[in-house]
């Protein structure tokens, strides 16, 4: 019975074998407790696969569910979603359960190089990455914050030679996909901070996009189904179709119109180089032969920061108002100075109360620094680097001009025509904010580009590319 329990509760994800059995135990007493909602989380999943579609879209993450939701709107195009990973389990619905996910088969297993700057209190000086390897990707693994981003990140995607991605454009494409049911959050470009969440559980985007669309017949989801390579032909440099590795064989799949990469930050980059295109010293460095010259996995970005722990001597909760006052007058100017912050806080009347203190611990990596000195907060931060799971920009949007730049404005592959990548790795420059929202933001942006080149070509009766 107990293990019948566990199995509903964690579907297939296999739990790491640091997951202990008091652990699963714990997890799936909660998943009594909880009153589920008979709300599908998964899409139906096909069983075999077409030889052709009008589009293939590869990866099913926070972009990708968006892009082939939103085409296969069209019943005249025909789409195929290939994942990795599999479906999402029950316990991903629950909201801030995401972190048992992570390690599990639901997550890529990522972890920064080794090195001697940063992560220095990891294992082996290693930050573990997570990315998810599931249906609906990292918004099924992540801490649900739901953030658009400033007015002045886009304004300078778009002062950067980006048509089309200024706040005043991209923000009818947040606005499309968010269903906010408050409708005073609703009316606002400002918000508060707010989750993706439908009903009290994680609405991931495969259950807000692929759920929906599950049961229309020109959209095939196929999971388990990891690409490995565009197929590019090297005298056009036309994108016609994808190689993927499924049951311990390879297969080729082919598109008719696009091949759309939403792969992720890390995958996107990793494929593309993969099929040819990147910077060319490195490609011939490993064998691959070069299609296109492009500076693809450059310009890396992430959020990062740390975590102070601090003692008090008595409960407190937070007072949602003077939280929210609190959060806006304050200025992080950046992590040392964080720090100091964080520190002054504990001399507020509110923790003077309870005793509020920084419980100084000498760090294993600088046992001599002087406490709370400068250089104490330094080695904290490498001590205690946490990367936000923010990262973005490794396939760099930008115009022809700018010799940095993987993907055009309209998220074509430079060089490359039937190709196109929607994900946070298109990011020029990261946002200030989180990137889930973002990344379906991106998604959105780019099916309607894909829509209007082709809806605009069918009609014309042109089956050209761009
Ligand atoms: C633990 C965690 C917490 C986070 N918390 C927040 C938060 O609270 N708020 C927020 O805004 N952001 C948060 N983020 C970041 C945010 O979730 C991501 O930036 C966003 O989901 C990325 O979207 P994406 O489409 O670029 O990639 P993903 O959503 O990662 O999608 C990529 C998809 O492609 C699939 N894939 C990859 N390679 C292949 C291949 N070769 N073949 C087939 N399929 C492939 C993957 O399995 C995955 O499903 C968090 C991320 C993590 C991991």
């Amino acid at each position: 019975m107990a293990e019948q329990l566990v199995q509903q509760a964690f579907g297939n994800i296999l739990p790491s074998s640091d997951f202990t059995l008091t652990q699963a135990l714990l997890v799936s007493s909660f998943f009594l407790a909880v009153n589920f909602p008979n709300i599908a989380i998964n899409p139906p999943v096909a069983e075999s696969v077409n030889t052709e579609y009008d589009f293939i879209v590869v990866g099913a993450g926070s972009g990708g569910a968006v892009v082939a939701s939103r085409l296969s709107e069209n019943p005249d195009f025909s789409v195929l979603l290939l994942e990795a990973g599999g479906k999402a389990s029950k316990i991903s619905d629950i909201p801030f359960y995401g972190g048992v996910l992570q390690l599990s088969e639901s997550d890529w297993n990522y972890t920064s190089e080794p090195n001697s700057e940063f992560c220095l209190g990891m294992k082996n000086r290693a930050c573990p990455y997570a990315r998810g390897r599931v249906l609906g990707g990292s918004s099924v693994l992540n801490h649900m914050f739901y953030a658009r981003g400033t007015k002045e990140d886009f304004d300078e995607w778009a002062a950067l030679g980006n048509y089309g991605w200024s706040f005043d454009d991209v923000l009818p494409y947040y606005k499309k996909s968010e269903d906010n049911r408050n409708y005073l959050l609703a009316k606002n470009a400002f918000t508060f901070p707010q989750m993706t969440m439908r009903d009290g559980f994680r609405c991931s985007t495969s259950k807000a996009f692929l759920v929906p669309a599950g049961e229309r017949e020109n959209l095939d989801v196929f999971t388990h189904a990891h690409v490995t390579k565009v197929l590019i032909d090297a005298a056009s440099k036309r994108a016609y179709g994808v190689r993927y590795f499924r049951n311990g064989a390879y297969h080729d799949v082919f598109a008719r119109k696009e091949v759309v990469l939403s792969a992720g930050v890390f995958n996107s980059p990793q494929l593309l180089m993969l099929s040819g295109i990147g910077p060319k010293e490195h490609l011939k460095e490993i064998g691959i032969p070069l299609i296109q010259d492009l500076r693809v996995g450059f310009n890396l970005q992430d959020h990062f920061g740390y975590f102070m722990p601090f003692l008090v001597d008595k409960p407190v909760a937070f007072v949602p108002e003077r939280y929210n006052n609190h959060l806006t007058n304050m200025t992080y100017d950046i992590y040392q100075k964080g720090g100091r912050i964080c520190l002054e806080l504990m001399e507020t009347k509110a923790f003077r109360e309870v005793n509020g203190r920084h419980p100084y611990v000498p760090l294993p990596t600088c046992p001599n620094v002087l406490p709370l000195s400068e250089e104490y907060f330094d080695c904290f931060m490498r001590y205690n680097t946490q990367p936000f799971l923010h990262g973005s920009g490794t396939s760099k949007m930008g115009p022809a001009n700018d010799p940095t730049a993987v993907v055009d404005p309209e998220l074509r592959v430079h060089g490359i025509s039937g190709l196109r990548v929607a994900d946070t790795s298109i990011m020029p420059k990261i946002i200030s904010g989180n990137t889930n929202a973002p990344a379906i933001m991106i998604g959105e942006k780019a099916s309607d580009l894909i829509k209007k080149t082709w809806e605009k070509k069918e009609v014309k009766g042109s089956q050209e590319g761009y």
